[in-house]
Order: C-alpha cells, then structure tokens, then sequence
C-alpha cells in the first residue's frame, strides 16, 4: 500500500464531465489499495476570469482582496470533487489551503509554503479517507489568504507530498510528460521516461513550462519522486528523480529555446574597475532581469560587454544603455532584438568532453551564425538570429540524436 499525493490542473477539471472522471480515477487507485490525497488546480479558465473581474472594479487591488479573490477557484474543485467522489461511495474530504493549515509567508501573489500542519490529513487518511486539497493557496501567520503565484498548485501537490513523505506525486496535466524537445517544433520529440529534477529546472527557466518552477526545486530539495502524465490519455509520463549515480546518463536530455530575448551591446568603454557596475547598475534598479552576460577581453585600453534581457525591456535598457555610454565616453551602443537562445541541457555533460564542439560544429554545417555562447555545469546556451531558430532546433535533435530512446 502506498501513498500518493495527485495534481489535477485546471483542464483536467474544467468540466464536469472531466471532474467525474477524475473521481473515477482515484476510485479506482483506492480499490488497489493506496492512500490518496488529491491536490487540484481551478477549473480551466476561472483563475483569469477572476482576474478580469477584478481589473474591472478595481486595477489597482490591493493583493491581500486578490489572494481572496483567486483562492475561491479551487474552493469550487475541492467541492465538486468531493462530492463527486462521495456519490461514487468513496469516502471524501476537502480542505482549502488555510484548513489543512498550509502556512506560508505573507508575499500576496507569490507566497512561499513556510510549513504544512500534517495532522488533519493523516486523521482521515488513516480513516481511509480520500483527502482533497485546494491548490495554490495558503494562510499566513495572521491567517490572511496568501496564494502561490500563477501554476502554484504544482507547488502545493509537491510540498504535501513532501510533508506527508509520500511515495510518490503525480501531476495529471495536459500533456504526456516531458519531450526532448517542444514537438510542435520538432516533430520527432521523444518523451522522456525520467529526467534529474536539476535538468527540468534548466529546462524550465528555458520556457518548457511543463510545472511551475518552484515545484521542481521543491521535489528537488525534498527528494520527492514526481511524475508528470497526462489525465487524458494512459501512460507511463515522465518521472523527475534526483540523479541516480548509477543510472547510465544520456549526454544531453533535452533543447529549450526561446524568441523572449534581446542583446545590447555597449562598445569601446574605459577598460578599469566598476565599468560592469556602472553598466548593469542602472539596469537592474530598473527592475530588468539580466540573462547573459559577456565582457570582452580589453584592447587598447577599451572594452565591449553585450548582454541580453526579456525584449519587453528592450526599448527601456537601450535609453538608460545611451545615457551610460555618454556618462562613461563610450564609443557606441547597438542592439538587436531579432535574436533566439537555444539551449542544450544534460547531466551528461558533467562526465563528457566534446558537447560543445558538436553543438557548434552541427550549426556551422547549417551556415548558422552564433552570436554569443553561455554555459553551465549541465547547459550550453547559444544566441542565433531569429529566423534560424527552428532550424537550429531541428538539427541539434539530430546531432544529439534525441529521437532514439537510449538503450535500456
Ligand atoms: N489556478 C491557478 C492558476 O491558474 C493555480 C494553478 O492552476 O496551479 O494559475
Ligand atoms: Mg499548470
């Protein structure tokens, strides 16, 4: 007998239709035998009609109302649920976030899970019941509403199964699991069986946003086997493990790409101390996240640093970028915003030589121009012209031959 956290997202419940059938699910789980604590999202939808409701009485709420606000989306799923589950025969119990006792910090909007009160829980599931949590909401010490931020039912089905140290957390979501690559792009993805939370966490702060981020360092920090499957359709999904030494790594595990990105470059600056800081300093007190950053090495007694951030911020960073240049005597300020960032992830990289090389070599043989390079321990990051992005994809699966599942 096991226990099992489950995650239902917002279109796994979106109809009842969908509820009913996710009640048939954990039935049947049940009369296997296993413990059952099912976590779910708003029905699909409601958290943004929330949302636009409130933008229409007030734009500027407070986020303390919005919390309480956005926390009644799941409080209907727990519900309808539950009841789903009780005309089945199944005995059911919903609790929001604030009744399990999910304490969390009192940052409305994006508030992090401090602790989970257990005894609630383990009460009824030791009554054999099924326990039904409202996702993405928590209360803080003075028993406001808090929730998680958008995608934090992840979040929630990951700390309880933390918290109840469950043998595993399956997330039913939309798609089958995780692909080597986004298949809309490149056709041939393969799903992965399994794949290190540290590789998903590279993968996902590179848009492919399968679970909310902070879910995967959780299952991470707490060693939680978590699953990613589809509520649709039957399958294994993938399972997201800490890395296992002695399971045979393949080199590269999967491609992120993303058009979000734009690079500045400020060219011919005094080559001497606090020159970086000067640069970035008034970027960051812009609030403007940076990505990656590269300095030349300097010449006659100047240098250039390119950098690149969300090209939303494009437009603001090359204004304060020209005031800096002046301020400093820099000799010009470009940028270009028709960029993409192609990245590779894989522990592999870790024990292999070579990965860069025949990243850079299969994209030389497409006549792809690599603007600028970034790596990490388990990354090698690559800007290209726009234009070239699907291209560069494609080959790079075939490089790495991502389309073969490795040898068992
Ligand atoms: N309902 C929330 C959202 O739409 C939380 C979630 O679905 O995980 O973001
Ligand atoms: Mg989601």
């Amino acid at each position: 007998m096991s226990l099992i956290v489950e995650k239902y997202g917002g279109t796994s419940v979106g109809t009842v239709e969908r509820i009913n059938a996710v009640a048939d699910k954990v039935a049947a789980a049940r009369a296997r035998g296993d413990d059952m604590v099912v976590v779910v999202s708003a029905m699909s939808g409601e958290t943004n009609r929330l949302l636009a409701l409130a933008d229409e009485i007030n734009a500027n709420a407070p986020a303390r109302e919005l919390d309480v606000l956005l926390s009644t989306g799941e409080q209907v799923t727990i519900a309808l649920l539950s009841m789903a589950m009780l005309r089945r025969g199944l005995d059911a119990r919903s609790y929001t976030g604030g009744q399990v006792r999910i304490r969390t910090d009192s940052v409305h909007g994006r508030a992090r899970i401090l602790a989970i009160d257990d005894v609630r829980v383990r009460h009824d599931l030791a009554r054999g019941r099924v326990v039904v949590v409202a996702g993405f909401q928590g209360v803080d010490d003075d028993q406001n509403i808090t929730t998680l931020g958008r995608g934090g039912s992840d979040t929630t089905a990951v700390a309880m199964a933390a918290a109840l140290k469950a043998d595993e957390c399956r997330i039913y979501t939309d798609v089958d699991g995780v692909y080597t690559a986004d298949p809309r792009v490149v056709p041939e993805a393969r799903r992965l069986n399994r794949i290190t939370a540290e590789e998903m966490l590279e993968l996902a702060s590179l848009g492919a946003k399968v679970l909310q981020t902070r879910s995967v360092e959780f299952a991470g920090k707490y060693r939680v086997p978590l699953r990613v499957l589809s509520s649709f359709e039957s399958g294994p999904g993938t399972l997201i493990t800490c890395e296992d030494p002695d399971m045979e790594q393949p080199l590269i595990s999967g491609i992120a790409f993303n058009r979000d990105e734009a690079k500045l470059t400020i060219r011919g600056v005094p080559d001497q101390p606090g020159v970086a800081y000067q640069i970035l300093g008034p970027i960051s007190d812009a609030h403007v996240n940076v990505d990656i950053i590269l300095q030349n090495v300097g010449a006659d007694g100047t240098t250039d640093l390119t950098f690149t951030v969300h090209r939303n911020d494009y437009q603001k960073c090359l204004g304060l970028l020209e005031q800096t240049a002046s301020d400093l005597g820099a000799r010009e300020v470009i940028g270009d915003d028709n960029i993409a960032k192609i990245s590779v992830v894989g522990v592999g990289m870790r024990s292999h030589a070579g990965i860069a090389t025949k990243m850079f070599q299969s994209l030389a043989e497409e006549g792809i121009n690599i603007q600028m390079i970034s790596t990490s321990e388990i990354k090698i990051s690559v800007v290209v012209e726009d234009k070239y992005m699907e291209l560069a994809v494609r080959t790079l699966h075939k490089a790495f031959d991502l389309e073969t599942a490795p040898a068992a």
